[in-house]
C-alpha cells in the first residue's frame, strides 16, 4: 500500500501541469467531496451511524468563511478556526440529541438537521439569503494567493491525503479499535469502552472534515449560495461513501471519483441521447445505487483491491516493556459477593433470590440446567443488565447499577456465552481491545503516531495472552475465520488482557476438543495460583469437577446447593435436578 500511496502522490503532484484545466477542476471537486465522504466512512463504516446531513456541515464551513471574510475582513485562516469551532459546537449539540437515537431514528434525525441548517443559510439576511455571498477572497498560503483552481488543487489534495493518512493511523490504534467495536456496544462497554464518547468523537470528526471541505469550496468558488448544502447533496455524499466502500478510507476517494465523473458524463450525454434537457442523471444514479447495494454491499473498493495482487503480511510483534499490572486482592479474601439477587424480565423471573460468592485464588463453578439463569446472573454481576433487586459487592463495594465499563475498570472481566468478536478484525486486534483501559493515548495522539510505544506494549500484551491461550499461530487471522471453540479462547485472551482480578467465563469449554479443554483447565489453574478469582459456567461436568474448588448449583433461577465438587455430585437434590439426567 505504501508504494501505491507514494506513486499516487507523485502522480498528483507531477501530473498537475500536464492536465487540462477541466481535469484539474474535476480533481478539485473530487478532493473536496472525498473529504466529506471520508467522514462518512468513519461514521457509517466504522461507527455504524448513518448521516444524510453532512452537506449542512460543509455549509457551515463555507458560510463561516464567506461571511467573515467579506463582511468583517477576517483572514481565511482565521475563519477556518472559527468555522471549526462553530462546527464543534453544532456537532456537540446535534450529536448529544441524535446519537442517542437508535435504529431509523438516527438517519431521520440527520435529515431533520440537514434540512434545518440548509434553510438557515437561505433565510439569514447577513448570509445573503438565496442569492448568496460573492466576492470571497482567495486563501493566502506563505505569501502566495491561491487564486486559481490549479494552485488550490495542491491545498485540497494535501488536506485530503493528510486526513486519510491520519485517519488510517487513528484507526490502527487503541482508539481506533474502540471505534471499530462500536457496533458491539455491550461487549465494548464490558471491556471498559465508553461507546457514547467514541460515537461523539467520530461524529465530530466527520463534521470537521465536512467543514474544512466547505471552507476550501468557498475559496475555490469565491461565491456561496445554499444550493450545494441541501439534503439532496447530503444524500449524494452518502452515496459516494457507500459506492466506494465504507469499510476503508480509500473507498471515500474511489466513491467521490466515480460519482463525480459519472455525474459529469451523464449530464453531458443523457440529454443529448434523449433529445431533452433535464436532470436525468438523478434517475440513473438511483438505479445505480440499488444495483451496487445489491451486488456489492461492501462497495467497490474491496473489489478493486482484489484485482491488485498483494502479499498478506501479518503484524510482527516487537519487544516492549510489559504493561503495569494491578495488585491482586489478598488470597482467600472475598472478591465477589452476590446476595439475594432477583432479575425479572417482565413476568419472567430469571434469577430469584440468588446468592453466591467467590474468593481470590478460587474457582467457583456455577452449574444448572439450560435456562436456569446462569448467563443472566453473569449479566447482573458484570453490569450488562443490572438486577431488579439484591446486592452485589465487588472488592467490597456495591456495584449493582454501576455501569459495566466502570466495573471493568475496577478489575472484572468476562467472556460471553454467544461469542462477541469483531469478525473482520484480526485475532490480535480483538484481544487488544481487552487492554483498552490499560492505555491512555487519545485519538489525536494516535492520529499523529505519538502512541507507538504504548501501542507496542498493548499488542505485546495481547500476543502474550494469546500465547497463554494457545493461539499464537492465529495472531494475524481474522477472528471470523476461526472455529467456534477457538473463538471462545480468543474471548478468554481478550478478558485476560484487561488484567482482571475476577474473571467470569460463560461456557468457555463449549466446542473445544479434548486436548484444548485440558490446556484450558491448566491455564485456569495457573491463573488461580496467581491469585485470580474465577467464576465459571460450564456444562462439561468432567471439566468442572476436576477443576472447581466449589460448585454452586442453580435451578429455575434459584439457589439449589453449594459445596465442594464431590459433595455436590452426591447431593440427591442435585442428582435429581441436574446430574440425574446425565447418569
Ligand atoms: P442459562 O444461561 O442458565 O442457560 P439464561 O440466563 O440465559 O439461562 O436464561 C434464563 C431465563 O431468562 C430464560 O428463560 C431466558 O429465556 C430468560 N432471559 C434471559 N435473558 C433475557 C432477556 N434479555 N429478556 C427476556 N428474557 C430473558
Ligand atoms: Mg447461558
Amino acid at each position: 500500500m505504501n508504494r501505491f500511496f507514494l506513486g499516487f502522490v507523485a502522480l498528483l503532484v507531477l501530473g498537475q501541469p500536464l492536465l487540462p484545466e477541466f481535469t484539474v477542476t474535476l480533481l478539485n471537486y473530487i478532493g473536496l467531496y472525498a473529504l466529506v465522504a471520508l467522514g462518512l466512512v468513519l461514521l457509517t463504516g466504522i461507527g455504524g451511524l448513518t448521516s444524510f446531513g453532512q452537506a449542512a456541515f460543509v455549509g457551515v464551513g463555507a458560510y463561516a468563511t464567506a461571511y467573515l471574510t467579506t463582511v468583517h475582513g477576517v483572514s481565511p485562516w482565521g475563519t477556518l478556526i472559527v468555522g471549526m469551532a462553530v462546527t464543534t459546537g453544532i456537532s456537540l449539540f446535534l450529536g448529544f440529541i441524535t446519537l442517542r437515537l437508535s435504529g431509523h431514528f438516527l438517519p431521520l434525525g440527520t435529515i431533520a438537521w440537514g434540512i434545518s441548517l440548509y434553510f438557515l443559510f437561505g433565510n439569514l439576511e447577513p448570509l445573503g439569503g438565496h442569492t448568496g455571498v460573492a466576492g470571497i477572497p482567495p486563501i493566502n498560503l506563505f505569501g502566495i494567493e491561491l487564486k486559481s483552481g490549479r494552485t488550490l488543487y495542491y491545498l485540497i489534495w494535501a488536506v485530503l491525503l493528510s486526513a486519510i493518512v491520519t485517519t488510517q493511523h487513528m484507526l490502527d490504534s487503541r482508539e481506533g479499535r474502540a471505534m471499530r467495536s462500536l457496533r458491539s456496544a455491550t461487549m465494548s462497554e464490558a471491556m471498559g469502552i465508553n461507546t457514547t464518547w467514541y460515537k461523539m468523537v467520530i461524529f465530530m470528526m466527520a463534521a470537521q472534515f465536512a467543514c474544512v471541505s466547505g471552507w476550501m469550496y468557498a475559496h475555490l468558488q469565491r461565491f456561496v449560495n445554499p444550493t450545494p448544502f441541501g439534503l439532496h447533496i447530503g444524500i449524494e455524499y452518502l452515496f459516494m461513501a457507500v459506492v466506494g466502500g465504507v469499510a476503508n478510507v480509500w473507498g471515500a476517494v474511489l466513491g467521490a471519483t466515480l460519482v463525480t465523473l459519472l455525474k459529469q458524463w451523464l449530464q453531458d450525454w443523457l440529454p443529448a441521447l434523449l433529445g431533452k434537457a433535464g436532470n436525468f442523471e438523478v434517475v440513473v444514479f438511483g438505479l445505480m445505487m440499488i444495483y451496487v447495494l445489491h451486488r456489492a454491499r461492501e462497495g467497490l473498493w474491496p473489489i478493486l483491491l482484489r484485482l491488485i495482487p498483494q502479499k498478506r503480511q501479518g503484524r510482527v510483534i516487537e519487544a516492549a516493556e510489559p504493561l503495569p499490572r494491578r495488585s491482586m486482592p489478598e488470597a482467600g479474601s472475598i472478591v465477589l459477593d452476590v446476595q439475594k439477587v432477583t432479575k425479572r424480565f417482565g413476568g419472567l423471573v430469571a434469577n430469584n433470590n440468588m446468592s453466591l460468592h467467590v474468593k481470590a485464588g478460587e474457582i467457583l463453578a456455577l452449574i444448572g440446567p439450560n435456562g436456569a439463569g446462569k448467563s443472566t446472573m453473569f449479566n447482573c454481576i458484570s453490569g450488562v443488565n443490572p438486577p431488579t433487586q439484591g446486592e452485589i459487592r465487588f472488592l467490597g463495594d456495591r456495584v449493582e447499577g454501576t455501569e459495566s465499563r466502570e466495573i471493568a475498570r475496577r478489575g472484572m472481566s468476562r467472556t460471553f456465552q454467544h461469542v462477541r468478536l469483531n469478525a473482520t478484525m484480526s485475532v490480535l486486534e480483538n484481544v487488544a481491545i481487552g487492554a483498552h483501559l490499560r492505555g491512555h493515548k487519545n485519538f489525536i495522539q494516535s492520529a499523529w503516531r505519538m502512541d507507538r510505544t504504548e501501542e507496542r506494549r498493548i499488542l505485546g500484551e495481547a500476543a502474550r495472552q494469546l500465547e497463554r491461550c494457545g493461539l499464537s499461530e492465529h495472531l494475524n487471522d481474522t477472528a471470523g475465520s476461526l472455529a467456534l471453540g477457538k473463538q471462545r479462547l480468543v474471548e478468554i485472551a481478550r478478558a485476560l488482557c484487561a488484567d482482571p482480578c475476577l474473571l467470569l467465563l460463560d461456557e468457555p469449554a463449549a466446542g473445544l476438543r479434548h486436548l484444548e479443554k485440558q490446556a484450558l483447565a491448566d491455564l485456569l489453574r495457573k491463573l488461580r495460583a496467581e491469585g485470580m478469582a474465577i467464576l465459571l459456567v460450564e456444562h462439561d461436568m468432567d471439566f468442572v469437577m476436576g477443576l472447581a474448588d466449589r460448585v454452586t448449583v442453580m435451578e429455575f433461577g434459584e439457589f439449589l446447593a453449594e459445596g465442594p465438587p464431590e459433595e455436590v455430585q452426591r447431593n440427591p437434590k442435585v442428582l435429581e435436578a441436574y446430574l440425574g439426567g446425565v447418569e
